[in-house]
């Protein structure tokens, strides 16, 4: 399958796979979409072993960080790497948000292809039905319409349209 240009992907969480996690790549960094998400394990400073002096704390956290955030994020990469059309296409039919460049779709050819039409220019034919095939996958792997992701997402919207 050619594997096509996407800067965002939706991720099943490698710990709860009932849980969809977004993401967005900016100059090859994976980063919480969402700006304001967090995804993945997660310290609280209530999680800390009392009696620590600061050096010890920063020790602390950087040991807990290594042991199970890292490879939680190292698990979401390797999804992302493994099938990035899947996950691009699951982005774009859970928020309806151009897999490219995250903004709103609007017409209907736009969300089945799961991009704006100033994204897709260009795109050869055989292109645009593979991503189409891929968000209609993504459909079908929507366990029950009431899981449906999109309203917890719905707040933080770009203000530019496609
Ligand atoms: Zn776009």
């Amino acid at each position: 399958m050619t594997a096509l240009a996407a800067d965002y992907f939706a991720v099943p969480d490698p710990a709860d796979p009932g849980r969809i996690t977004y993401w967005r790549r900016t100059s090859g960094t994976l980063k919480p979409w969402p700006a304001k998400a967090r995804y993945g394990p997660v310290l609280y400073r209530t999680d800390l072993p009392a009696g620590l002096d600061a050096q010890q704390r920063q020790q602390w956290a950087a040991d807990w960080y290594r042991e199970n955030a890292h490879p939680w994020h190292d698990r979401v990469r390797a999804a992302i790497d493994s099938a990035p059309d899947e996950c691009a296409a699951r982005f774009a039919a859970f928020t309806t948000r151009c897999r490219q460049c995250g903004k709103l779709l609007h017409d209907p050819a736009s969300k089945a292809y799961g991009v704006g039409p100033d994204c897709r220019d260009g795109w050869p034919e055989a292109v645009l039905a593979l991503a189409a095939e891929a968000v209609g996958r993504a459909h079908a792997a929507v366990p029950q319409p009431g899981d449906h992701p999109a309203g917890a997402v719905a707040g933080a919207a770009p203000t530019t349209n496609h």
